[in-house]
């Protein structure tokens, strides 16, 4: 990861959806909002996005009422539908949800097959987080491994972002983490007066290449 303290943070990152792993026959991926405009690439969404107050959220663009997915063939009814499960997280916080409900998810992942995405606005903090908690407590991670050094290796590296998000991972997966989160670690050590910016990303060499779904 390249990081520049003396102006801004430069994240050179994951671009348009990210495969992260798989659960059982379910395809996790995360991604930034912006670049979820083909929804019907998913069968599940789980947008993570601060209902009252972040402004994007992928339109859908067919909403067939119940007649018309009775009517028509599951592959004309269903293409731009997929089912939606929108959480209710602020940007760089946690979540008002416990531990058995994240078993729960964990486990109705497990036994479900197809495309699954998790997404915020930026991908990293609250996506970071929600990729964590299902990889460990779907039993992904060696056990040698740090769940979030494990979670970035497969998805991005500037996945979780707070220290909250680090305190809530390790609350709800009774495991501990020693990566440290990747923005106010960051906001730590620079110099005051530092801002952040994401400029135009670049493919990192000798980066496995990325899997999209048009060629599957
Ligand atoms: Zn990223």
């Amino acid at each position: 990861m390249k990081r520049e303290f003396s102006k801004n943070k430069v994240v050179n990152c994951h671009k348009g959806p990210q495969f992260a792993f798989e659960l059982g026959k379910a395809r996790i991926w995360g991604s930034r909002a912006v670049d979820l405009s083909n929804l019907s690439d998913w069968d599940l969404m789980i947008p993570l996005l601060d209902l009252e107050y972040d402004t994007y959220m992928p339109k859908n663009p067919l909403r067939p009422n119940q007649e018309a997915i009775d009517l028509f063939p599951s592959h004309i009814a269903k293409s731009f539908v997929p089912a939606i499960l929108a959480i209710d997280w602020p940007d760089m916080e946690v979540p008002y949800l416990s531990r058995d409900w994240w078993v729960d998810l964990v486990e109705f992942l497990q036994n479900f097959e197809g495309n699954v995405v998790f997404f915020c606005m930026g991908g990293h903090g609250r996506t970071g987080t929600a990729l964590t908690i299902v990889a460990t407590l779907g039993e992904l991670i060696p056990d040698v491994e740090c769940p979030l050094y494990w979670l970035r290796e497969q998805y991005c590296t500037e996945a979780l972002e707070t220290y909250r998000q680090f305190d809530y991972v390790e609350q709800i997966t009774k495991t501990q983490l020693w990566t440290e989160p990747s923005f106010e670690s960051w906001y730590a050590a620079a110099p005051s007066g530092a801002t952040v910016s994401y400029p135009a990303k670049t493919q990192k060499k000798g980066k496995k290449k990325k899997q999209t779904l048009l060629h599957q």
